[in-house]
């Protein structure tokens, strides 16, 4: 039997959120033909779109300043921090941290009853 693509899962649904967090531009292509890179969700051979895997490599959410600054990095994919856009926007703390409406609503009607 021989495996074709990504292997079942919840994460093969490029929909999903766990995808998007853990998956998008991290997995190599498998796509044999020429297509839209950008709206593809997996990395390419010349594409700079890629990511570190979250899962396997731990970076903050926080924007490397020697990336900013050279657009490279001394400590390359060791670093600790986040190095580009992809990195940056969709790192799993980002989504963690985000309130929803409804927290919001709540910390302010808590807040008001302090008064
Ligand atoms: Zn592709
Ligand atoms: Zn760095």
């Amino acid at each position: 039997m021989t495996e074709e693509g990504p292997p079942p899962g919840e994460w093969h649904d490029i929909k999903s959120l766990h995808f998007k967090l853990f998956y998008y531009k991290v997995l190599p292509c498998t796509k044999a033909w020429s297509h839209d890179w950008q709206h593809c969700p997996y990395t390419h051979p010349n594409d700079k779109a890629r990511r570190r895997s979250p899962l396997h490599h731990s970076y903050s959410a926080d924007m490397c300043p020697a990336m900013l600054q050279n657009g490279t990095c001394p400590k390359g994919v060791n670093c600790n921090l986040a190095h580009n856009l992809f990195e940056y926007h969709l790192h799993p703390d980002r989504y963690k941290t985000k309130m929803c409406p409804a927290g919001y609503a709540a910390a302010a009607g808590a807040a008001g009853a302090a008064n």
